[in-house]
C-alpha cells in the first residue's frame, strides 16, 4: 500500500485512538502537520505562522495527494497508515492518529493544496468543520502539500480562553521544530512568522549537524556521536521473566515477543564532550523514540547518572538519544497526548544506554575530535549533494582500543606532554591522577582498621554522625578524644590520615567522601616527576570511563591536534620540499 491511499479506520481502531486526541495549541497544529508531511517523504519543510490571525501554513515536498484522497483527507477517522487494532501496536509512522486533520477542520477554517509526485495536476479543496470537502478547484503548484489553517479555536465554543498568548505559542513551535529537527536531520527547515524569517535549519547525515544550529556555542566539535547496534537480550526467558514489563504498565498489553529478540534496535546517541560543554539546566536531556521525542523520566534518570561527577556542579549534560527499536517495547499508554512513553525490558534498555555513553566518553582513537582532513572528505561528500551513508558519518566504534599515548616531558611540575598518533596533549597530573583513584574508589570503597586508632578531639555530634554514615568506626576515647578505629584504604598509611578523617567528617555523601580522597591521595600539582611515573599516570587515567573531567567536572587535557598545528603554521603555504616538509 502506498503512502497516498486513504481509506475509513474501522470503529474499534477509531475509538481506541479518539481518546488521544489532542489539538491545544499552534504547536500541536504544526506537530501533526509536519508529521503528516514526514510521512509523506518530504525533505523540504517550511512553516509559517500569523500569531494575529492564528493562522499555520505547513508546505511540504512529499509525495502529495490526488482528488480523490484530498477530498478524503479531513474526513472523520480517515488515515493511510493503520488498519487494524494489532497495527497499532506496529506503528513506526509518525501520523499514527490519522485523525490530526479532521480535528483540525473541527477547530479552524482548513483548506488543502496537493499534487502527487507523479500526478500532473493539483487541487485546492476547502473543508467544512465536519470535514467535508465543500470547495474544489485547480491549481498550479509544485508536487508536495500545502496546509492552511486560519483563525484556529475561533470557531470553538469557548473561543481561545486558556490558551497561550501569541509569544508562548510562537516559542513552543519553534521548541516543537527543534525537536522533530533533531529527529529527522535530513530535512531542511523553514520557518516564518508573517514574512519575517524566524528559523532555518540546514539538514545533515546526523542529529549531530542539526545541534550546533539550535544550541548557540555548541560547534561540531564539542559534540560526539555513536551509533549502537543493540545486543540480543540472554536467551529467552531469563531477561523476559525477570527485568520483564514495566509494573507501571497498563494491563492487557501485549509483552514483547520472541522474535524481537533477534534484533532489538539500534541506539543513536550525540552527547557534548562534558569538558567542552553543559548547560544551567537539564533541558537539553533529550530522549526519542523512532522519530519522536518522548518524556520518558526512567531513562532520563539513566543518562544524567552516566555523567555522573563529569561535569562542574549544578550543571547538565547535553544529551540526544535517539532509540531506533521494534515498537512492541514501546508502551505509548502513559499519557493521552502520546508524548510519555514506558519501555518495556526497562532494566535492558538503562544498561544499553549507559552502556553506550560510557563507550562515547572514552578516550579511543574513533573518539577523539575528527581531523581536518575527514572534515574535508564530508564536507565534500555534502557539496557534492550525493547521499552520504551513515556508516561513514558516524565515528562508530565497535572497536574500544585505547589511544596510544606517550609521555615526552613535564612542564612546570603540573603539565605531562603527551604524544599521540595525531599530535599531542598537555594533561594536567593532579586532575589526571584524581580521575584515576576517584573511579577505582567508586569501584572499590574499602575501610581497613587502622591500627594504632587515629585519635582525634573537639569532633562535634554532626561530624561524629557524618563519620558513622560513611561506615568509618569511631568510639568515645575520654574527655572529648575519640578514637577512629577505621579509615578508607587509600588513607590509612598516609601521614595526613587524621586530617583526611576530620575532612570527610565535615558532611557530603559518599561520593563526595571518594572525591575528598581521591583528590587528597592523587599527584600534587608542582610535584616533578620521571618519565616512567608520567607514563604511569598517562595509562591509568587513559583507560578510565570519563577521562575528559575530574570529579569537580574541570577539563583534564588540553588538545593540539596535528591538523589544527598545521593550519596555525600555514603548512599549506608551501609548495615542494623546502622549510623541512
Ligand atoms: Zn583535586
Amino acid at each position: 500500500m502506498i503512502a497516498s491511499e486513504i481509506e475509513p479506520l474501522p470503529a474499534e481502531v477509531v475509538h481506541l485512538i479518539a481518546a488521544s486526541e489532542v489539538i491545544d495549541s499552534m504547536a500541536a497544529v504544526v506537530r501533526e502537520l509536519v508529521e503528516n508531511a514526514l510521512d509523506a517523504g518530504a525533505t523540504r519543510i517550511a512553516i509559517a505562522l500569523e500569531p494575529e490571525t492564528w493562522g499555520v501554513t505547513v508546505a511540504d515536498n512529499g509525495w502529495g495527494m490526488d482528488r480523490d484522497n484530498l477530498r478524503q483527507a479531513a474526513t472523520a477517522h480517515s488515515t493511510s497508515k493503520i488498519h487494524h487494532c494489532d497495527d497499532l501496536w506496529k506503528i513506526t509512522s509518525l501520523g499514527f492518529r490519522g485523525e490530526a486533520l479532521h480535528s483540525i477542520a473541527q477547530l479552524a477554517e482548513l483548506e488543502i493544496c496537493s499534487r502527487p509526485a507523479l500526478g500532473t495536476e493539483g487541487w485546492r479543496i476547502s473543508y467544512n468543520a465536519l470535514g467535508e470537502a465543500v470547495q474544489e478547484e485547480r491549481v498550479a503548484i509544485a508536487p508536495g502539500t500545502i496546509v492552511y489553517v486560519d483563525n484556529l479555536f475561533g470557531t470553538r465554543a469557548i473561543g481561545r480562553q486558556g490558551l497561550l498568548s501569541p509569544a508562548q505559542e510562537l516559542r513552543q513551535v519553534q521548541n516543537t521544530i527543534h525537536q522533530i529537527a533533531l529527529c529527522h536531520p535530513q530535512v531542511t527547515w523553514q520557518v516564518k512568522q508573517s514574512e519575517r524569517c524566524l528559523l532555518t535549519i540546514s539538514p545533515g547525515a546526523t542529529a549531530k549537524a542539526v545541534m550546533p544550529q539550535l544550541l548557540r556555542n555548541v560547534h561540531w566539535h564539542d559534540l560526539q556521536q555513536l551509533l549502537v547496534e543493540v545486543p540480543p537480550r540472554c536467551p529467552r526467558g531469563s531477561a523476559l521473566s525477570s527485568g520483564g514489563v514495566p509494573e507501571r504498565a497498563p494491563r492487557g498489553h501485549r509483552t514483547p515477543e520472541s522474535e524481537t529478540e533477534e534484533n532489538p534496535g539500534k541506539i543513536q546517541l550525540v552527547i557534548g564532550l562534558p569538558d567542552r560543554c553543559h548547560r544551567r539546566r537539564p533541558d537539553w536531556v533529550k530522549v526519542a523514540t523512532n522519530g519522536r521525542i518522548v518524556k520518558s523520566p526512567e531513562l532520563e534518570q539513566t543518562i544524567l547518572a552516566a555523567f555522573g561527577r563529569t561535569l562542574p556542579r549544578d550543571r547538565y549534560p547535553v544529551c540526544f538519544l535517539h532509540l531506533l527499536i521494534s515498537p512492541k517495547f514501546i508502551d505509548w499508554n502513559r499519557h493521552p497526548a502520546k508524548t510519555q512513553i514506558y519501555l518495556h525490558e526497562l532494566e535492558y534498555w538503562q544498561a544499553q544506554i549507559q552502556g553506550a555513553i560510557e563507550q562515547a566518553l572514552r578516550l579511543t582513537p574513533d573518539n577523539l575530535p575528527v581531523g581536518f582532513h575527514q572534515e574535508r572528505v564530508r564536507k565534500l561528500i555534502a557539496d557534492s549533494g550525493a547521499e552520504i551513508d551513515y556508516s561513514l558519518a558516524t565515528e562508530n566504534l565497535s572497536d574500544t582500543s585505547l589511544l596510544e599515548l606517550r609521555a615526552i616531558a613535564q612542564v612546570r611540575n603540573t603539565y605531562i606532554v603527551a604524544e599521540h598518533p595525531g599530535g599531542m596533549w598537555l594533561v594536567e597530573q593532579h586532575i589526571a591522577h584524581e580521575r584515576v583513584l576517584y573511579e577505582k574508589l567508586r569501584d572499590r570503597w574499602l575501610l581497613v582498621d587502622l591500627e594504632p586508632p587515629v585519635i582525634l578531639s573537639q569532633l562535634t555530634a554532626a561530624q561524629l554522625e557524618q563519620l558513622g554514615r560513611l561506615e568509618i568506626e569511631v568510639e568515645p576515647f575520654g574527655e572529648q578524644i575519640w578514637a577512629v578505629r577505621s579509615a578508607p584504604e587509600m588513607l590509612h598509611q598516609r601521614e595526613d590520615c587524621s586530617e583526611a578523617i576530620v575532612e570527610l567528617s565535615l558532611g557530603g555523601d559518599l561520593q563526595a567522601a571518594q572525591v575528598a580522597t581521591a583528590c587528597r591521595s592523587a599527584i600534587r600539582n608542582g610535584t616533578p616527576l620521571t618519565l616512567p611515573e608520567m607514563q604511569s599516570i598517562l595509562d591509568q587515567w587513559k583507560c578510565t570511563r570519563n577521562p575528559r573531567t575530574c570529579p569537580h567536572g574541570r577539563p583534564i587535557y588540553l588538545s593540539l591536534e596535528e591538523t589544527a598545528l598545521a593550519r596555525f603554521f600555514r603548512r599549506h603555504w608551501v609548495i615542494g620540499k623546502s622549510h623541512g616538509i
